[in-house]
């Protein structure tokens, strides 16, 4: 577009104005922001992403060279040295900076401008001839595997070849003359593996390099970042060019990243690490292993005041946490990179409340800011140690949290191999160092060990960002690809033995250590949800059968129990046995002496649980399954009948006979569209009976304690009123039995699941029998898809892997046809009662996608298992926030009217 300006400077005076990240990516548009904090930075200038685009759509800009040509005069004049001058040469660094962080994605190229002609006059710039001959075999070292192509193993091999036991990032230590053949042999793998010179012209350098970095844009490690990530693939990166400062220039020089506060924990402390004499590659690379931040306070303390202070101030401006990259030189500090840092969930929850707290931030930005799905990873598991400690092998960095356990693997291709394997078993992936191209293995396995390395390795970065285990810089590790085996001391371990991993205090041990769910509570993360809560326009509830759950589920604010699946309660060992003896009862007195025996039991149950969740609501749901479920199945009936005869035990042989018959007389085709929900309290109204007394007994019992409660009785696949208004009819008979046993009522609630199509459908005619509904998005999604929910993985993964569903309708909500008919349910049965609440207490209660769609109906709460609660708070309170919350207003005709809810008279 003509007009259009693709350049923009920062630094000695330049920026001034306010570009977007949009434009500038987030290097470019942090560089632009420090020079207006006045914050020492080397000067230079963005090349814009949309420049960018237009490469990717019809190659670079015909202005680009022009505007690139100005600005390298005027930053020519700012640093008073010059691209072209072999006696006081201008060097620029050359890095790619999307608007979002992909941390080690692109490409980076340092030392641009450095030539054969120009050497000496760059060392005698304040430098040494071995910093020149190192900075100029690193630049041909990312030139060449960068630019033209050639395999960074050649260059590796190279120099293992001419200086065996050295590290790529030791060149500095070489003596003049052997970096001189170093670079020799460098220039001489460019032109083996080119077939032409290494490009010795600094504009020429210069030009290569900007088109590689937006080239670098569409590599494969990038592409499949952008799509693990959900990138969009039109973004396009910038490209950062900036006068280079040496961070290789001696002991008093050195390069570092660091984090405002720990990226890990969230703990506020300065976090990072420097390493002495190198330059920015060395440290993300993590070939060297660096020291703390912390030891730049001895070492240079001037330089760690300033840096402190300054970064700080960079916190405060954007009002996060910043992840910073700096160099010194000559004790001469330069910021070189601020941006947003990417933390762990555990850190990034502490770090919300924390800044609400200390009035950075609000509570309502603290709280927009957690993403929800993030939070369930700070319930990950963690080692168990319960029955004892075991030695480490070797104790690394604790770069990531959580706890991973797996079968060590020695390369990305063998984690993703066995991770696709049918019978897949999770896997350590362990290497030397991670570098970007690792990125399907690290996604593939269940934690990262590396021996090399330090908490901001590229391995650390990576993995904390997919909310996996990952421990660096174990150094003690020995890593023998040729035998395939990691060492440690006298401690062999071969490729595919188990591995423990502690990404909380880094330690490594050998073996299959057990796993722990995580800790039930966080404090930071309680806080947050708590406020959470209180900015929700809607309720989150809890799937809870158990005193113990309903516990947790409060400590993460959920407001009552959405659903209580009352068969859970039977299958312990000491009630199986009564509930199968009224499975095989043949006649209603046989079938009530064991439902008698059960109603104690239930009503112990209930009591538990509603002390739990008082004063909030529970809902109980009538038995729900297929009474098969709670007999063995046919052929285990039909073995220990078998055995029974062979050893005459005639009393088992006559019980298992009417065992078998009666397993086969309940035997169906179609078991979920059978003879379950509703239709068991049809045919056996006493079930009914027995657990709507036990249900009321106990709120009764507990009311008397003192507690508060609201029983919700909810019947299961109803399909119609007719139904509904037969079964309302027994619960409310079982009620007045109980009321008047006890002399007095208490107010209860009966309602329905609608799971059903044609309760959906027909759900005005509900309205008159129930007090609230709950949508059972399980079962709905299964009859209206047709779609076995117990069997119909195996299909779907063709039916995503082709496109033909977006997602999985079990897991986000299917809003076309599931939604249409949640949305016409609703509409129903507001018309018909606007005082009835409706819930969701499908799998889909726990998925903010799905929450996102019943916020936007108005939904009055949604439920799920206690560990998705912290996700649907989050997910909840920022529907709201965000005005996606349809508020449903009651029509001015209810506001004074009586609510259909009333206390059953005794
Ligand atoms: C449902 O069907 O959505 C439901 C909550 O019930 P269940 O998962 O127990 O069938
Ligand atoms: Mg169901």
């Amino acid at each position: 577009m003509a007009g259009e300006r693709y350049v923009y400077r920062f630094g000695a005076g330049a920026s001034s104005d306010h570009v977007s990240r949009e434009l500038l990516g987030n290097k470019g548009s942090g560089l632009v922001e420090m020079t207006r904090l006045s914050m020492p930075v080397p000067p230079g200038f963005v090349i814009s992403t949309q420049a960018c685009r237009h490469y990717m759509e019809s190659g670079l800009p015909a202005q680009l060279e022009t505007e690139i040509h100005e600005a390298l005069r005027w930053l020519e004049k700012a640093m008073g040295r010059d691209f072209d001058d072999a006696a006081n040469p201008l060097l620029v660094s050359v890095r790619s900076g999307a608007a979002v962080s992909m941390p080690g994605m692109m490409d980076t190229i340092l030392n641009v401008g450095l030539t054969q002609s120009n050497l000496a006059g760059f060392a005698q710039q304040g430098r040494t001839m071995t910093v020149a001959l190192d900075s100029y075999r690193r630049l041909i070292q990312m030139f060449g595997s960068v630019v033209l192509g050639v395999p960074r193993s050649t260059f590796k091999e190279a120099m293992d070849h001419a200086h065996p036991g050295h590290d790529e990032a030791d060149g500095a230590q070489l003596s003049d003359s052997s970096l001189q053949t170093l670079v020799e042999d460098f220039r001489a793998v460019v032109l083996r593996s080119t077939g032409g010179p290494f490009p010795d012209n600094a504009r020429e350098q210069l030009r290569l390099a900007v088109q590689a970095v937006f080239a670098s844009w569409n590599n494969e490690r990038a592409v499949y970042y952008r799509s693990l990530n959900g990138i969009s693939a039109h973004l396009g990166t910038a490209v950062v060019v900036q006068a280079m400062v040496m961070g290789n220039s001696g002991a008093e020089s050195g390069t570092g990243v660091g984090f405002t506060r720990d990226p890990s924990l969230g703990t506020r402390k300065l976090f990072g690490e420097f390493l002495a004499n190198a330059q920015g590659e060395d440290i993300v690379a993590g070939t060297r292993t660096p020291s703390p931040l912390s030891s730049l306070e001895r070492t240079m303390p001037e330089v760690f005041a300033e840096l402190t202070s300054t970064v700080e101030l960079l916190e405060r401006h954007y009002r996060d946490v910043q992840d910073f990259e700096f160099t010194v030189e000559n004790r001469k500090l330069f910021l070189l990179q601020t941006r947003s840092a990417k933390r762990s969930a555990t850190a990034a929850v502490r770090i919300a409340v924390d800044m609400a707290n200390e009035g950075l931030i609000s509570r309502k930005e603290a709280v927009a800011r957690i993403a929800p799905a993030s939070v369930s990873e700070i319930l990950a598991p963690q080692l168990d140690f319960a029955s004892g400690t075991p030695n480490p092998i070797a104790t690394g960095i604790a770069a990531s949290a959580g706890a991973a356990v797996g079968r060590i693997v020695l390369s990305s291709q063998e984690a993703v191999h066995a991770a696709a394997s049918p019978h897949a078993e999770p896997v350590i992936l362990v290497t030397g160092e991670t570098t970007a191209d690792d990125i399907h293995g690290m996604a593939a396995a269940a934690g990262l060990l590396t021996a090399h390395g330090g908490a901001t390795s590229h391995a650390a970065v990576v993995a904390r960002g997919m909310g996996k285990c990952c421990i660096t810089g174990a150094t003690a590790l020995t890593i023998d690809l040729a035998r395939r085996t990691v060492s440690a001391g006298d401690v062999v371990l071969r490729a595919g033995d188990w591995l423990s991993l502690d990404g909380s205090t880094g330690r490594v041990f050998p073996g299959k250590l057990p796993l722990r769910p995580a800790a039930d509570r966080n404090e930071a993360l309680e806080t947050l949800l708590q406020w959470a809560e209180e900015l929700s326009a809607f309720d989150v509830r809890a799937n809870a059968d158990t005193p113990q759950d309903a516990l947790r589920a409060r400590a993460m604010q959920a407001r009552g129990i959405g659903l209580c699946r009352t068969e859970h309660m039977f299958f312990a060992p000491a009630r199986l046995p009564h509930m199968q003896a009224m499975i095989l009862a043949s006649n209603l007195a046989d079938r009530i002496v064991a439902l008698d025996k059960l109603l104690p039991i239930q009503q112990r149950d209930f009591e538990d649980l509603f002390r739990a969740m008082a004063p909030y609501p529970v809902t109980i749901r009538l038995l729900d399954p297929p009474l098969h479920e709670f007999l063995p199945a046919l052929s285990e009936a039909e073995a220990r009948l078998s055995t029974a005869r062979r050893t005459e035990e005639y009393d088992a042989v006559h019980h298992l006979s009417a065992v078998c018959e009666r397993i086969k007389s309940l035997t169906e085709a179609n078991p979920m569209m059978g003879h379950r929900g509703c239709r068991l309290s049809i045919s056996y109204p006493e079930i009914l009976e027995m657990q709507v007394k036990a249900i009321l007994q106990a709120a009764l019992h507990i009311a008397a304690e003192g507690y508060e409660t609201v029983p919700e009785i909810m019947v299961p696949l109803v399909a119609g009123p007719e139904e509904m208004s037969w079964i309302r009819q027994q619960i409310e008979a079982a009620a007045e039995q109980v009321f008047a046993a006890a002399g007095h009522s208490i107010l209860y609630r009966i309602g329905t699941m609608i799971e059903l199509p044609r309760a959906a459908v027909c759900a005005g005619s509900l309205a008159p029998y129930v007090d609230f509904v709950s949508f059972g998005t399980n079962d709905l999604t299964q009859m209206t898809f047709g779609f076995s929910r117990d069997d119909s993985s195996g299909f779907l993964a063709h039916y995503l892997e082709k496109g033909i569903l977006k997602s999985d309708p079990f897991i986000t909500i299917d809003e076309a046809g599931v939604g249409s008919l949640i949305r016409m349910a609703l509409a129903q049965i507001r018309a018909e009662n606007p005082l009835i609440k409706a819930g969701i207490c499908g799998e889909h209660g726990g998925d903010p996608a799905s929450i996102e769609f019943f916020a936007s109906l108005g939904i009055d709460y949604v439920s799920c298992s206690p560990m998705r609660i912290p996700t649907a708070q989050l997910a909840a309170a920022q529907c709201t926030l965000s005005g996606r919350y349809d508020d449903f207003e009651l029509p001015a005709s209810h506001l004074t009217g009586v609510a259909s809810i009333q206390p059953t008279p005794a």
